[in-house]
This record gives structure tokens, sequence and C-alpha cells, in this order.
């Protein structure tokens, strides 16, 4: 039995069935055997590959819409940049790559970055050294200045409660042990929840036997603490992730290892798990905030309205005939809807009254 899967068992001898956000955050970010902190998670040689590890033209195209909508924003003070979940620092180098092609900003620039593994943050250290970011664990602790936060897969990663519909009611999914040799971990029906603790849209959503809905407070927390740094500082906040547009019922939790679904519970740790991210639910979260939010829209639509295909044709240009066979499938898994064209979307959210940022 691995470190991670003791703990959680422990936990759940010594304290009865756990939620399954306690069951995510504990699998992902325990301190000591979290995933991201203990595994090397993202790359083809890990478990799962990020829009940024496809191909640097993905950082590209987020650097210049960083700039455009920061000087949208803000005019010609320094640039600052706020990546949360960096993962191996590979988006943060391609948008600074960008950004230096088109202006001199280069010692004006201010990077922040977010991250809970010491592990990825020593691979951000190597890539990034040169332009002196500062790191911090956790959003609260960012200091409160004008940034433009850029998050690409970090949503998903955070946890999610799910609910399961019985007899006209919705009970919460919880994680429990069995009581005989060997242990294993199963799901399980906790009590009913009040309807009132739950989002109010689900109201209007059928509850059917055994289906499941999932939610996150953690989410709507995480998206409504950058908002109000926006409505209070001005600056942006760009968002790329999968998942879905409107609210809906279903099951998205999913364990990922070498690239391979893995069953959620077996082995906790030693694979991904994540959930699709409601952008419905993200955009209920800040509607009390002075701010404007745009999208969701498809990553292909964003990424081909800001101008990936230019880019892509003046890289082939001086490519030789196996790189452009690499640029030219790197291109089409970023924005094919067969690739993660369709199931990606985008957000932004700005401050009320700023400019359209570029691409919605
Ligand atoms: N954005 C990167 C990595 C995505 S993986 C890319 O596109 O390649 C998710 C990243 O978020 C990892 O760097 C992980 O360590 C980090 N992360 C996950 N949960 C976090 C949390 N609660 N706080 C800060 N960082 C977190």
């Amino acid at each position: 039995m691995s470190p991670l899967e003791y703990v959680i068992k422990t936990e759940i001898y010594q304290q009865g069935s756990i939620t399954v956000e306690r069951f995510m955050s504990l699998v992902l970010s325990h301190p000591k055997y979290g995933y991201y902190s203990s595994r090397d998670s993202i790359g083809g040689e890990g478990d799962f590959i990020t829009a940024p590890e496809i191909s640097q033209m993905f950082g590209e195209m987020l650097g210049l819409w960083a700039l455009v909508t920061w000087q949208q924003t803000n005019g010609d003070k320094n640039l600052s940049l706020t990546e949360i979940g960096p993962g191996k620092g590979t988006l943060m180098k391609d948008i600074l790559r960008a950004v230096k092609m088109v202006t001199d900003l280069d010692n004006k620039i201010q990077i922040n970055l977010v991250e809970i593994s010491q592990k990825l943050k020593l691979l951000q250290q190597a890539k990034l050294i040169n332009y002196k970011p500062k790191w911090y664990p956790s959003i609260s602790k960012l200091p409160h200045d004008q940034t433009i936060f850029i998050a690409n897969e970090f949503f998903d990663a955070l946890p999610i409660l799910q609910v399961v519909g019985n007899n006209y009611k919705w009970y919460e999914r919880r994680i429990s042990l069995r009581e005989k040799e060997p242990f294993e971990l199963f799901f399980t029906l906790g009590p009913p929840i009040q309807i009132d603790s739950l989002p109010s849209n689900i109201l209007n959503l059928k509850v059917t036997d055994g289906e499941i809905f999932e939610y996150s407070p953690s989410r709507e927390i995480t998206i409504l603490s950058l908002a109000k740094r926006v409505e209070n500082k001005g600056g942006a906040i760009l968002i790329v992730d999968y998942g879905h547009n409107k609210t809906s019922i279903g099951e998205t939790l999913q364990a990922v290892k070498n690239h391979q679904s893995h069953s959620v519970l077996e082995n906790p740790g030693i694979a991904d798990i994540t959930a699709h991210v409601d952008f419905e639910s993200l955009k209920r979260a800040v509607s009390d905030t002075n701010t404007n939010f745009f999208g969701p829209i498809t990553q292909g639509e964003f990424l081909r309205r800001i101008g990936i295909e230019t880019r892509a044709a003046k890289l082939l240009k001086n490519a030789n005939s196996s790189s452009a066979l690499k640029i030219e499938s790197a291109l089409k898994r970023l924005i094919d809807p067969n690739g993660m064209g369709q199931m990606f979307k985008v957000v932004a959210i700005t401050k009320r009254g700023s400019p359209v940022p570029p691409g919605f």
C-alpha cells in the first residue's frame, strides 16, 4: 500500500467515510504524498499532455493575448503576469518569448507563479530563472497588484463534490472502506442533502435515480477571489480548461495514468484525478462582482480568432519537412474538434467598462 493510500484509509477508519472533495484534495494536494508533489505527471512520458506541451504556438498566442489585454486595460505601465498551476513552466516560457518578440519590456515584466508542488516548482525554476519569477503557495498569498491571471488546466484539478439522485432526493456521494482484507475503498451514499445547500439551478434539473450531479465550491471560491482582485485592481483573467458550457447532470470525475483511463479508487495517488469544469457555475459565482465575463468559447475558435493559423504558417515557412509535419499535426490537435478544439473552452474576465479582450 502506498503511503498516500495509507493516509486516506487511516482517515476513513478513524473518522468514517469522506466526501469526494476530501478524497480529491488528499490525492492531488497532500503536501508530501499528493499526486502533483510526488509524480512526473505532465507530458508525453507523464500521465497526461497539456496544450503548451503539444506546441509552443499555444503559449505564444496566449502571450500576445495577455500583452494586448494588458495594454487595453492598463496602458504602458510594467507588465505583470500571474500563472496559476504553471506545470512544467512551458506555457509561461512561451508566453514570454512571444511578448519579447513584439516589445522591449524585457526587464519590466513581473512574473508571479502559484504552485503547490515543490517538484514542479523546481522545473519552473529551471525554465524561467532569467525572469526572476516569484512563487506563491496559494492565490490568497499573492500581492494585490494589477495583473493578468492565466490558468490552463488548473480548475479541473480543484476538488468537486458529488450527489446521487434517489427517490426525488439528492444524497451525498462518499468514499468508505471495506471492513475485511484487502480493505478496499468503495463509493457509498451519505445522508440526503438539503436542496438549499446545492447550487440554485439544480432545481431546474430532474432528479433521476442513480444519476450523479457534480459541483465545486472550491472552484467557485477560487474564481470569485480572482474576480474580486480584477474588480479592485483591473487586469484580466484567462481560463482554459475542458468542460461544459451549461450546468448539467452526469459524472465526469476521472483518473488518468499513462494517457489511459484508470480506476478512481484504486491505488490513489498514482493517477491524476480531475473532473470537467462547469463554466456556467463559474459565471454564476462572479455574477455579483463588477466584472464582465466573456465566453465560454471553444479553444479552437479562440485560437483561430487570435491568429494561430497565421503563426503556424510563419513557422512552416522556416521548417524542414519533418518539423513541418509536427507543426501541422500540433495545430490540428489544438484546434480540431476531434482534438482539443471543442472539448476545451476559454473564458475571460475583465473589470466592467474595459474593452472586449481579443478573441471574444
Ligand atoms: N498549466 C500547466 C499545468 C496543468 S496541471 C499546463 O498547462 O501544462 C495543474 C497544475 O496546477 C500543476 O502545476 C499543479 O501542481 C498545480 N496545482 C494543482 N492544484 C493546485 C492548487 N490547489 N494550488 C496551486 N497549484 C495547484
